[in-house]
């Protein structure tokens, strides 16, 4: 046993210890800085130990830290959800606040249940979602989630989701198709799924705008989002978009869906809304689905304890006025072509790197033991565990995946370095994964 009391992921390591944030860097109990260039899991959009949003807690924590939602609103609850609506895609009128990324799923899958069962159609009950995705761990998220090595110790799942095939265009885009066609097979095969299962029986269609902690960034193709959108509709199925991490400006533009041209039902945001100084998320909804709920049971059938906490939402509140006050989303872009071009010129080359993918400061690697097959690494070497302890060692925080879905796709590594890295940071970043890359495969 180890010599803690905490239960860590891994039971017998324990990590060394963070005693400190500031800027892109966290320290060690040894005193040793490390870049962290995966902004923890895309969390960290502003850094860390922020003046604006410290004092923002601060003010709050003062003012009021906690007042359960069954007795009180709260100001501060009132102004994020004003702030997020203002800000949000066409139609979405209402925010609802949770802690974290995996509540903000459970919580839009039984909204989008409640508002079939208060539009008299309660025999919805399905859900369809895709394979290499994820989407949370508690067991709702679970379900709807894609990679079968997460699900597999959990079987039989809570709720019974059909999966189809993610957009994933180095791996399964035909050498006969344009990108174009490609997104219209995918959304035919949604169709076809629909129809299938029938279409009066499907609640909603739910995915990643985005890809991220399965594939390692998997971007969509152009119209692929709004061929899926046309199929859902036809049917009267809803689309929630999980933006819980490729959202909140991670991508460039504050939701990642306005790059495709496209408005959901429902979409989940966590992750860089709080930027990491609390745990919050929250579900975005449509007015018309509010609406039928409130018009008829005129309660939603959910809850939990800390909903709309005043210090959460006082974080996420002042995290998103220092983005729009200083430009970060344009920041976002300019970098982001800044660390894709930087990427592809030092490992574009290289021979065991098969894709480089991502849209603004989100990016994938994904790594191949023969580039021409895009043949995987062997899952026993665990290179994605050895990258991350190479770049570890060089002060580098990356975020790897490998071997997760059926073994077959492979290692991937992920940076999503928070909006403020400066451009020689931001090639500190590549500099330092190169290296920990040649380490690993030596
Ligand atoms: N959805 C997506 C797309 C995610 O990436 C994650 C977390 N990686 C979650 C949901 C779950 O969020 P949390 O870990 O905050 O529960």
């Amino acid at each position: 046993m180890s010599e803690t009391h905490v239960i860590h992921r891994h039971l017998h390591r324990l990590p060394p210890r963070a005693v400190g944030g500031r800027g892109i860097y966290l320290r060690d109990a040894a005193g040793r800085d490390y870049i962290d260039a995966s902004g923890g899991a895309a969390v960290s959009c502003l850094g860390h130990g922020h003046p604006d949003v410290l004092a923002a807690m601060h003010a709050q924590i003062d003012r009021l830290a906690y007042a359960h939602t069954s007795f009180f609103t709260t100001e501060v609850a009132e102004e994020l959800a004003d702030q997020l609506v203002r800000t949000a895609p066409a139609g979405m009128s209402h925010a609802y606040f949770v802690s974290g990324g995996s509540e903000a799923v459970e919580a839009a899958l039984k909204m989008a249940r409640q508002y079939f069962v208060e539009i008299g159609q309660p025999q919805r009950s399905r859900f369809i979602a895709r394979r290499q995705s994820y989407h949370g761990n508690t067991l709702g998220a679970l379900a709807v989630g894609g990679n079968a090595w997460r699900r597999a110790q959990f079987a039989p799942l809570l709720i019974d989701v059909e999966h189809v095939a993610p957009c994933y265009p180095y791996r399964e885009q035909r050498g006969d198709e344009t990108p174009e066609q490609y997104g219209q097979r995918l959304a035919r095969e949604l169709d076809e799924a629909i129809v299938r299962i029938g279409a009066d029986q499907v609640i909603a269609f739910v995915a990643e705008t985005v890809g991220g902690a399965t594939a390692g960034v998997l971007t969509p193709v152009p119209g692929y989002f709004k061929a899926v959108r046309e199929v859902c509709d036809r049917h009267g199925v809803l689309l929630i978009l999980d933006e819980v991490m490729c959202g909140m400006g991670r991508t460039g533009t504050l939701h990642a869906c306005e790059q495709d041209g496209v408005v959901p039902d429902l979409m989940t945001i966590a992750k860089g809304l709080g930027g990491g100084y609390q745990p919050i998320g929250a579900v975005l909804a449509q007015g018309r689905i509010v609406e039928a709920m409130s018009a008829g049971s005129g309660f939603f059938q959910h809850g939990h304890t800390y909903l709309g906490h005043p210090v959460a939402c006082a974080a996420a509140l002042a995290v998103q006025r220092v983005i729009e006050r200083d430009g970060l989303l344009a920041r976002v872009r300019v970098a982001g072509e800044h660390l894709g071009g930087s990427l592809r010129q030092a490992l574009g080359d290289h021979p065991h790197v098969g894709d480089i993918r991502g849209r603004g400061l989100f990016w994938g690697v994904e790594l191949v033991s023969e580039r021409a097959g895009k043949t995987p690494f062997d899952p026993e070497r665990k290179l994605h565990a050895r990258i991350k302890a190479e770049a570890f060692a060089r002060g580098l925080l990356v975020y790897p995946m490998g071997g997760t879905v059926d073994g077959r796709y492979g290692d991937h590594v992920l940076l999503a370095p928070p909006f403020v890295s400066t451009d020689a940071q931001l090639d500190t970043i590549v500099g330092r994964l190169q290296d920990a890359l040649q380490a690993a495969l030596a």
